[in-house]
């Protein structure tokens, strides 16, 4: 197996057969045309279905997951929903309670309207996953590794075995630990979900989701099937623009991971903070876990909590200049969020807590606009 970063880089060792370029072309065609027996030529149909410049991207991500199959889609929550289509009225789906807000929201609503039973855990304790199910009612289990913003890692092969044991499928979304870091299919997982608008792109210019699946079964199928039938593709110069942005995921990965635990570090030492959460620091209640599992550093998103509460909190972000104040995370742009603020008031997170996406700049300056947005909070 050809190592990540080379796969990265090259683009599957992209070569076009044609002209001999190195970087795969844009095929932005809707429909395609038939031969003179009214055949297909190649093996599309209509955009809606599928494109060659889906088909590449699906290629390497497929590649780099270890997985059989893969499904882009226009957006993250695009690609969520597609799972949760799956979910006949009756069945059950288990999920964290704190999770990434869109993900519940959605929960939350077809749950209601479907009469789907929906159990939260809290996932602070990880037996509680396990209480949650329902053998042979339980349809998915949904996790996020780590998970936004408490940046808690679940283990994910316990967390299969458990799944499997009820009949039920896991999913996981790998978008705060990125390819590089966690193979959820390799550790059991079915289904692995990324926000491909994060890590993947890394440039914030774009919106899209991916999920790639172990194994074509039943419930893959009606995946290509509701992302057929909904139209929640991605536009081919999106499908483009992302396969660019993966070429150097690699290695703004690996600068993100460096700076974040610089960054992790300086604000555990910091007066003002009351606590900082980030998996890569020993004092995080998953630091074992995300060892074992995080197997190519723990990333760039963290928390921190200040001790004076919210006014500090807001106080602290208005005062960032090199971070900009944004949502969002995985871009070469550092962020920083009063998450609380970002969420809405139904948001579940605590009023103190400040939500950082640590980017690709010199680390000396991130840390040197904290310091003096801290200054006497
Ligand atoms: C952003 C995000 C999503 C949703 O992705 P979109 O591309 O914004 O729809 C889902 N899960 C996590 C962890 C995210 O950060």
């Amino acid at each position: 197996m050809k190592d990540n970063k080379t796969l990265l880089a090259q683009a599957n060792h992209y070569i076009n057969p044609s002209s001999g370029g190195i970087v795969p072309p844009i095929d932005p065609s809707v429909t395609f045309a038939r031969d003179d027996d009214l055949e297909l030529i190649g093996n599309y149909v209509y955009g809606r279905y599928s494109n060659p410049t889906y088909e590449q991207l699906e290629g390497i991500i497929c590649e780099l997951e270890g997985g059989e199959k893969a499904l882009f889609f226009a957006s993250g929550l695009a690609a969520i929903a597609a799972v949760f289509e799956t979910v006949n009225m009756g069945e059950h789906i288990v999920a964290p309670k704190v999770m990434y807000h869109g993900t519940v929201d959605w929960l939350k609503r077809i749950s209601e309207k479907r009469n789907i039973e929906l159990t939260l855990f809290d996932p602070s304790d990880p037996t509680n996953l396990t209480r949650s199910l329902i053998p042979g009612k339980t349809a998915i289990v949904w996790i996020e590794s780590p998970i936004n913003p408490s940046w808690d890692v679940i283990d994910i092969e316990k967390a299969a075995d458990d799944t499997h044991a009820a009949g039920a499928i896991l999913g996981v979304d790998g978008t705060a630990a990125s390819p590089i870091s966690t193979q959820a299919l390799n550790l059991g997982a079915d289904i692995v979900f990324h926000s491909a608008t994060k890590y993947l792109n890394g440039h914030s210019d774009l919106n899209a989701g991916v999920l790639v699946t172990g194994a074509v079964n039943k419930c893959w199928e009606e995946i290509v099937d509701v992302r057929r039938l909904t139209g929640g593709i991605l536009g081919s110069f999106e499908a483009w623009l992302l396969l660019r942005g993966m070429r150097t995921l690699s290695i703004r990965w690996q600068r993100s991971c460096e700076s974040a635990m610089q960054i992790a570090e300086f604000l555990e030492e910091h007066p003002a903070v009351e606590r900082v959460l980030y998996p890569g620091l020993p004092s995080h209640p998953s630091h074992e876990i995300a060892k074992r599992q995080m197997t190519n550093g723990f990333g760039g998103m963290m928390s921190l909590q200040m001790k004076r509460g919210q006014e500090a909190a807001r106080e602290f972000v208005t005062r960032a200049k090199v971070f900009v104040r944004a949502t969002s995370l995985g871009g070469v742009e550092s962020l920083i969020e009063h998450r609380r603020t970002v969420e809405g008031p139904h948001s579940e997170v605590p009023v103190n807590l400040i939500r950082l996406s640590v980017g690709i700049e010199s680390v000396e300056d991130l840390i040197e606009d904290l310091r003096q947005a801290l200054e006497g909070l």
